[in-house]
């Protein structure tokens, strides 16, 4: 296969994907080159902040890979309340991110459904309507989803982990807790409602193939996401995924890899917004930066209330940086402009994909 007539194309077979994913060396530095330039061509240098506030660890499920998973006891379960949460918020609109994340284990009470419905009116309230809200609370009903969509929630992500079912079920293993349609079928719910879909897998997972990704980035096309959140697996001690931890590729190839995917993706869906994980920067500090100069373009300052932060441990490394401060702020929004982007002021940032299928 040519690389040069590959990196031009804009459709790709399941074949190519993987050969662009298998790339090393030279080779994968001119897929990483392309899709910058795919990437300033279609979404501009802009990066977009989300402010992520990860405001409970509580969780009624048991995903064999994350550290917040309920059945470890290890865990101290926390809460923020309205309070803290609304705090993160206010420090995002005043900061001018544009919008924020919450993000929270996955729970169903009706409880649960109406505090975070409560929330998002707040956060309304707060900012004028100005504040964009994005969620990323897990499997719910459509019931759920329209409630929460109508007070005020225009994004939502719900990452399928692995679309190859059977690679699903084994890191998933408990039904019916877990059913892959069900999944799927809470994507579609989303898209019927009328948020911006995101998705995303993680990247290097044990008994995970490079066929396995490139059927990933198949299945993002097919579903029409609008954005994507996907970076490497990353081991937890206390998860039963760690007795794995022997067959797993280096962090650095893990590493490399989820860049490779990022570099992917944005040539086959160019007009998305592509989040650089957080999960990068547990490999390498400088993760988030690297990711947005082959093809991302979101990043997600952690805004949880620093107490807290420890507490949503969902794997080793996970970095617990004080992006709250305006020091860090600062810094961290000169290190995006001194590679060459522009901050997104104040903005929604919303993906371009979403407004061209409107
Ligand atoms: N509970 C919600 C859900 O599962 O959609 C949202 C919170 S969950 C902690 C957010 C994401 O963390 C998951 O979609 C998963 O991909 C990621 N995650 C969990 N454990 C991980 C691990 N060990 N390595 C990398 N990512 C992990
Ligand atoms: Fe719960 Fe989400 Fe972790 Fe699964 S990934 S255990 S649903 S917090």
């Amino acid at each position: 296969m040519e690389l040069s007539n590959l990196l031009s194309k804009t459709e790709f077979a399941h074949e190519e994907l993987a050969f662009l994913l298998s790339l090393k060396g030279e080779e994968r530095q001119a897929l990483w080159k392309k899709a910058a330039e795919v990437k300033n061509a279609v979404v501009g240098s802009n990066v977009y902040f989300r402010g992520l506030v990860e405001f409970s660890n509580i969780c009624s499920k048991d995903c064999l890979y994350c550290g917040i998973r309920k059945s470890n006891e290890k865990v101290v379960r926390y809460k923020a309340t309205d309070d803290e949460i609304l705090d993160s918020c206010r420090f995002a609109w005043e900061n001018r991110f544009g919008s924020v994340v919450l993000q929270s284990g996955e729970l169903s009470s009706p409880a649960f459904v109406k505090r975070v419905d409560n929330l998002l009116k707040k956060i309304k309230q707060l900012s004028n309507n100005e504040l964009g809200i994005t969620l990323s609370c897990g499997e719910q009903t459509l019931e759920t989803y329209r409630r929460w969509f109508e007070s005020g929630a225009h994004r939502y992500l719900l990452r399928i982990e692995a679309s190859n079912r059977e690679l699903y079920y084994k890191i998933h293993p408990d039904t019916p807790a877990h059913s892959f349609e069900k999944r799927v079928e809470a994507l579609q719910f989303l898209r019927e409602t009328g948020y911006q879909v995101g998705t995303g897998v993680m990247i290097g997972l044990p008994f995970q193939t490079l066929d396995d990704l490139a059927g990933d980035l198949l299945f993002f096309k097919k579903m029409d996401i609008d954005m994507c959140g996907m970076g490497p697996y990353i081991e937890h001690e206390h998860t039963p995924l760690f007795a794995h931890r022997y067959f797993l590729q280096t962090k650095q190839e893990r590493f490399e890899l989820a860049l490779n995917m990022i570099a992917a993706l944005r040539l086959l869906m160019p007009d998305i917004n592509i989040a650089a994980a957080t999960a990068l920067e547990a490999i390498d500090p400088n993760g988030r930066k690297k990711a947005l100069k082959v093809g991302a373009n979101i990043i997600m300052p952690n805004l949880t209330p620093c107490d807290y932060r420890k507490e949503y441990f969902l794997y080793e490394d996970k970095p617990v940086l004080l992006e709250n401060s305006v020091e860090s702020l600062n810094e961290l929004k000169s290190n995006i402009i001194d590679v060459g982007f522009e901050i997104g002021k104040g903005e929604w940032g919303d993906s371009k994909h979403f407004r061209h299928r409107k």
